[in-house]
């Protein structure tokens, strides 16, 4: 049986387990007018048995859409499941790019490249990287069709509306979904109770960017709603997300205060003891650490 609870007036948190590197992720799904599920989980079988016995409890006979708040695995993985049973799949624009390049494979070759340019990875350390990106592209699968939600977007979900923000930071195109009546705020990674997401890296332009500016600019952003309560994607439904905003960021700028540069990104993010690191988690250092210096760089 999988763990359901009623978090709010029709909305119910399914926590699923899913085979990477995080506890469990969870689902949101929303009864009403308009079945919802916020985020899918990974494409795994237990997943997808978690989010049907759920839906036999509430008492949902048929999911309607799913609002995916970002591309990543163990949010999207299953969306093309469930849009294959009927639902129509929302996912942000800019997301939806970026899934598009992961599962068709050409995102491996920008991380190479990355990692090699901008974060100066010796070529042994990348192939363990892009191992672990090739066992997460089977946990994920493309839907036929999606609907891409553009910031501002208001989507019906359950019995009430759900504004769309774009809170760019872990992902480029990283949706949170807002009721403004009962200022509940789904959060996707965008805020986290017990972590600060690790900061994405995309182009923007001619430019490669980390994650991390924008995310300072997101929390400015979902700070100024006020919300009552929110919806991680990870972790317990909270009552303080003013309160969470102002301790990531006063979290971030200690972060970057204490942050000595190396000679690479590699260096800085591969500096702690001898130990060899796992690659996942190598992987996540150096994001964080770009972002750090990126950040940096722009204070001057
Ligand atoms: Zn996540």
């Amino acid at each position: 049986m999988p763990e359901i609870k009623e978090v709010a007036k029709n909305v119910y948190l399914l926590k699923v387990q899913v085979p990477i590197n995080v506890d469990s992720v969870n689902l949101y799904l929303i009864d009403g007018e308009v079945p919802t599920l916020i985020d899918a989980g990974t494409n795994t079988p237990n997943v997808i048995e978690a989010v049907h016995e759920g839906m036999k409890q509430v008492g949902i006979k048929r999911l309607e859409q799913v609002l995916v708040t970002h591309w990543h695995v163990d949010h999207a993985g299953a969306a093309a499941s469930f849009a294959k049973e009927g639902a129509q799949i929302f996912v942000g624009s800019r997301d939806y790019l970026e899934w598009f390049s992961f599962i068709q494979g050409h995102a491996f070759g920008k991380l190479k490249d990355w990692a090699t340019q901008e974060w100066g990875v010796p070529k042994n350390e990348i192939s363990g990287m892009i191992k672990v990106f090739e066992y997460f592209r089977m946990l994920s699968a493309l839907p036929d069709e999606v609907s891409l939600i553009e910031p501002g977007q208001s989507i019906m979900a359950g019995d009430n509306f759900l504004r769309a923000f774009l809170t760019a930071g872990h992902t480029a195109g990283h949706m949170s979904f807002y009721n403004e009546q009962d200022r509940l705020l789904f959060s996707g990674d965008m805020l986290l109770p017990d972590e600060i997401p690790y900061p994405g890296i995309w182009q923007e332009g001619n430019q490669v960017v980390s994650g991390l500016p924008s995310y300072l600019d997101s929390l400015a952003v979902i700070e100024a709603l006020q919300a009552q309560t929110y919806f991680p994607a990870h972790g317990a439904p909270q009552e303080n997300s003013v309160k969470r905003c102002q301790e990531i960021r006063e979290q971030l700028h200690h972060q970057v205060e204490k942050h000595q540069p190396a000679e690479s990104v590699y260096l800085s993010a591969s500096n702690f003891g001898n130990q060899k690191i796992h690659p996942g988690v190598l992987f996540l250092k150096l994001h964080y650490v770009y972002g750090w210096e990126q950040l940096k760089k722009r204070a001057g």
